[in-house]
């Protein structure tokens, strides 16, 4: 299947940290994931081409004014200040989202980042801008007739918001290529495997019935996002009752993730989508450092057999995975049992 991923521009985003026990930590979502998850591209044979500049009117189809002014020249606006640090996370942020919008940049940030797992430096937006291209490139080659179609994106999309960055994600890639889909198709599933739940994208379409989603991951009563993933949470207004999460306990293993999943395919096949997004998070890896859930290799494989099954035109968008010796051997295990079964 055809891969897109900008090797260059993808991999210059390079946060430093990130808060974990109110210690800063290294952040695990560095440029190093590129390059192990291009060595399973790369066992797998696949074919990997570059995305082009799609401009900004995919990225802003799902992203807010105001976000997306911010998240571009946010940068720069902080290197005017002599006494900044390199890179910008949020010290003071609003209580609720109807808040007066604030002029200054260290408040703007703590409107639009909802986490400290986020620091903008330098080349994020450069970075995020391309994950996105990649995105978009891969919806773009399912519309044209290929049945399948993955995007390499780094940084990842999910926990990203209509104006909220969050998670280390600073667009979301799977919710630009739904909302690329949508152009030629009047219902499509995003269905998120990531580890975490995919809080972004659930906000993004929350309140709509044309975009279904479901997310698949550890419970967060007591993990990442904590505040969004629970199976109480099923949509509002025209959105009620096209959203669906399901999750489970921490440690579960491929038999109780594929009847979980198996579970919620049933719904996405009643929604009855014409394509479908893949939000690909390798992470609920067994030896993945976030150490949630316990997916074995072969059992992504069989995941993604699964998914094949539904038969219907599918971008699969990279999310989540961190850094271990299997992460390209997963991404393998996935394509190859994807198309083994498409
Ligand atoms: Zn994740």
């Amino acid at each position: 299947m055809k891969v897109f991923t900008d090797q260059t521009h993808q991999a210059l985003h390079d946060p430093s940290g990130y808060l974990v026990d109110g210690v800063m930590q290294p952040n695990p979502e560095q440029p190093e994931r590129l390059k192990r998850l291009l060595s399973g591209v790369a066992a797998g044979g696949h074919e990997v081409i570059a995305p082009k500049d799609h401009g900004l009117a995919h990225i802003s189809a799902v992203h807010s004014p105001a976000y997306v002014k911010f998240i571009s020249t946010i940068h720069q606006r902080w290197r005017r200040n002599p006494k900044a640090a390199p890179e910008i996370f949020p010290n003071i942020h609003p209580d609720r989202r109807t808040a007066s919008y604030p002029e200054s940049a260290i408040a703007q940030t703590g409107f639009h980042v909802a986490d400290m797992s986020c620091p903008i430096g330098e080349h994020t937006w450069e970075s995020a801008r391309w994950s996105a291209h990649s995105a978009t490139s891969a919806a773009m080659a399912v519309e044209a007739g290929d049945k399948m179609a993955y995007a390499l994106c780094r940084p990842p999309g999910h926990h990203c918001f209509s104006d909220l960055a969050g998670g280390f994600c600073y667009l979301n890639n799977s919710a630009i290529a739904a909302q690329y889909l949508r152009k030629t198709h009047d219902r499509v599933a995003i269905i998120d495997v990531d580890l975490h739940h995919g809080n972004g994208t659930q906000g993004i379409f929350y309140e709509r019935n044309d975009v279904y989603t479901l997310s698949i991951h550890a419970d967060p009563a007591r993990f990442y996002p904590f505040f969004w993933g629970h199976a109480h949470e099923i949509g509002e207004g025209a959105g009620h009752g096209y959203n669906l999460n399901i999750p489970l306990p921490r440690g579960t293993k491929d038999e109780g993730f594929m009847t979980g999943l198996a579970n919620g395919l049933a719904h996405v096949e009643a929604f009855a989508p014409s394509a479908i997004v893949i939000a690909l998070g390798l992470d609920a890896y067994e030896n993945d450092p976030f150490g949630g859930l316990s997916v074995s290799t072969p059992g992504f494989a069989k995941m993604a057999g699964m998914l094949a099954a539904l038969n219907l035109p599918t971008a699969i968008v990279q999310e989540g995975g961190y850094l271990c010796d299997e992460l390209g051997d997963n991404l393998q295990s996935f394509l190859s049992g994807f198309e083994a079964n498409a």
